[in-house]
């Protein structure tokens, strides 16, 4: 496994208007790691993830990815370098066909990875190949996470950014989305997620950090994390 880093969040700090968010937040991806962003309701998960996309704007602090500055630029030009987002309320479209969505997800891959087809996605969500033709509007809570997965996939990302993917679902989408996830290290993919769900996270991710009011407080491996029950208690029991 490769210990580049990949994408480095230093003393990051975030505003919604005047109201602050994020509060200096550090936090390495390295490559091939599955880095899951812990906390409590409205500890800055989804904060950070639009922050790195460039959604919302960075105030201070750097966002390096491969150690080239993405801070300031535009999401799309973000997507474009090698991060793919999927969003917590997903972003499909409704009224076009899955295989439109799909197709709208599409950029150009990467030398160093193996090209995401239609026929690898669909191997990875037979039910989007059965549904290919019909409008995505029509799928269940579940079936539009993996379109969104899928379609961001469609973009040949280097990192992966999952906001939330197992929120709200029924626990045997649940389990498919781990498997999923579990699935990316070998496809050389790296991912940085957000979740609330515990036992989610400590399933499918190599390494953990805690957010607390918008800073990092904790980064440790699945399993330090794991059997570190002072952190647990003090940053993320209710
Ligand atoms: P959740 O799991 O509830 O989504 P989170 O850890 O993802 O929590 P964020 O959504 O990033 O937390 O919220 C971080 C802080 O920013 C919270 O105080 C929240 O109230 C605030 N915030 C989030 N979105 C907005 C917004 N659009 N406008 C103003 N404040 C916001």
């Amino acid at each position: 496994m490769s210990e580049q880093t990949l994408l480095a969040v230093q003393g990051l700090t975030a505003f919604y208007g005047t109201s602050q968010a994020l509060f200096g937040l550090d936090v390495t991806i390295k490559a091939g790691q599955i880095m899951a962003l812990i906390g409590r309701n409205g500890a800055g998960k989804s904060t950070t993830l639009r922050t790195i996309m460039g959604i919302l704007p960075a105030r201070d602090g750097t966002l390096k990815l491969r150690g080239q500055s993405i801070k300031g630029l535009a999401p799309y030009r973000i997507s474009r370098i090698g991060l793919g987002y999927v969003p917590e309320d997903r972003q499909i479209f409704p009224a076009h066909t899955i295989l439109e969505n799909l197709e709208l997800g599409i950029k150009p891959g990467r030398p160093d990875l193996p090209e995401w087809t239609l026929q690898r996605i669909y191997e990875m969500f037979p039910i989007l190949y059965e549904r290919r033709h019909g409008p995505a509007g029509y799928l269940s809570g579940g079936e539009q996470q993996m379109l969104s997965i899928a379609r961001t996939l469609m973009g040949n990302p280097e990192v992966l950014l999952l906001d939330e993917p197992s929120e709200g679902l029924a626990p045997l989408i649940v389990n498919h989305i781990a498997e999923v996830i579990m699935s990316f290290r070998e496809a050389g993919l790296t991912v940085l997620l957000s979740e609330q769900n515990m036992h989610f996270c400590l399933r499918v991710a190599t390494d953990v950090t805690v957010i607390s009011k918008g800073q990092a407080v904790y980064t440790g491996t699945v399993d330090e994390f794991r059997v570190n029950e002072d952190v647990k208690t003090r940053y993320l029991t209710v």
